[in-house]
């Protein structure tokens, strides 16, 4: 049978199987697969919404969509390469805009609103989430931000709500989370976005992940983090879907600080040496001036995942586990770190601008 669902383009589209999600949660849960592949996922698991049993209620997908059965997450690679430039020294815009921000805020989005038209084409509701919402009512730490929002009603949370993203890729068999909090694939490790979906389709859920073990702790992700962000000698331990989950309790502040490559310090600064606000300068993993600007509102990650990362990527590939191999190491050179009091070596063709030379040229 093939329906005409008119209102979605001047031809409208055509139904293939309206009913394929409603009969067979095993048959609803391949073919919702199938779609996500296909529209450009490089990975997808399914949870049911059991798993969610307990989550915080701030954190509870069913605060957002009570009929919610399924969570759907899609996983997207960071490619290796986007990383290249920030190893070499030399470009680090690119891990920004195509393999940070880029992802989250353009091809992510587009993807998991394709299959949710899929999904709402056969007649059920699906709530695309690409990344967390700006309005979080909730800080990194889980807080509620002050003078932010109230519930609307007794009961609720509230908003907006968060559905923890790494959690979420956990619960619906994806990975693992390392210690490092990083939510780790079996194809890429580290290097994924992943986007979600909510939904009241009945759909069979894949069970959390017992392959391979990923995360060895063998804390290459502290060691090389520039902030100082992990506390080895404090984890953070939760119960996830029935399953004791651990990681490095994390200072996000100390992160947020370093990610954009700068360095506290208490050193007297003239507003021209300040490198992102007051008593900040640029630290020896940024070649920046100046912090540089966010690209797709947010990603400027001067820090190139120095730590969380590209060390654990970098660990997981010498230790074999991660099924997207490469046939060269990621690491061919020392890493570079700048030294702020040496006067900067400019390559020899070089242009600098010359006040002089172009008055006398006009
Ligand atoms: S670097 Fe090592 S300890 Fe850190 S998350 Fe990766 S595998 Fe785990
Ligand atoms: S993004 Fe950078 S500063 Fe933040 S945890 Fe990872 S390595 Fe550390």
């Amino acid at each position: 049978m093939s329906v005409k669902v008119m209102g979605t383009g001047v031809r409208g589209r055509d139904i293939v199987d309206p009913e394929v999600l409603t009969h067979d949660p095993l048959k609803a849960a391949e073919a919702v697969k199938k779609q996500a592949l296909a529209m450009g996922a490089d990975f997808v698991g399914i949870g049911n919404i059991e798993r969610w049993a307990g989550a915080p209620t701030q954190m509870d997908p069913k605060q957002i969509m009570p009929e919610c059965k399924s969570i759907i997450c899609m996983g997207f690679r960071v490619m290796r390469g986007s990383l290249r430039g920030i190893e070499e020294g030399t470009y680090f815009s690119n891990y920004s805009a195509m393999g940070y921000g880029g992802i989250t805020y353009l091809y992510m989005p587009m993807t998991v609103i394709n299959l949710s038209k899929y999904i709402e084409d056969r007649g059920y509701e699906a709530i695309p989430m690409g990344h967390q919402s700006d309005w979080r009512a909730i800080d990194n730490v889980g807080y509620l931000r002050k003078g932010g929002s109230r519930p609307v009603a007794p009961g609720r949370a509230a908003p907006d709500v968060m559905i923890q993203l790494r959690i979420a890729a956990y619960l619906c068999g994806c990975g693992e989370i390392g210690m490092s909090k990083m939510f780790l694939s079996p194809q890429y490790g580290p290097r994924n976005r992943v986007g979600i979906i909510l939904t009241d389709v009945e759909l069979a859920p894949d069970p959390i992940y017992n392959g391979p073990k990923l995360c060895n702790k063998c804390g290459a992700c502290a060691a090389a983090c520039p902030g100082q962000a992990f506390d080895k000698n404090k984890t953070i331990k939760v119960n996830l879907g029935g399953n004791e989950v651990e990681w490095w309790d994390i200072d996000c502040q100390k992160c947020g600080t370093s990610f954009v490559g700068s360095q506290v310090t208490d050193e007297p600064l003239t507003e021209e040496q300040q490198y992102n606000g007051p008593g900040t300068k640029p630290g020896e993993w940024s070649p920046f001036t100046k912090k540089p600007k966010n690209l797709y509102n947010t990603g400027q990650a001067v820090c190139g995942a120095r730590g969380c990362t590209r060390a654990c990527m970098i660990s997981l590939e010498a230790r074999g586990v991660l099924e997207n191999k490469f046939r060269d190491k990621f690491r061919r050179r020392k890493q570079w770190s700048v030294d702020w009091n040496e006067e900067p070596v400019y390559p020899a063709d070089a242009m600098f601008y010359n006040e002089v030379a172009v008055k006398e040229a006009d």
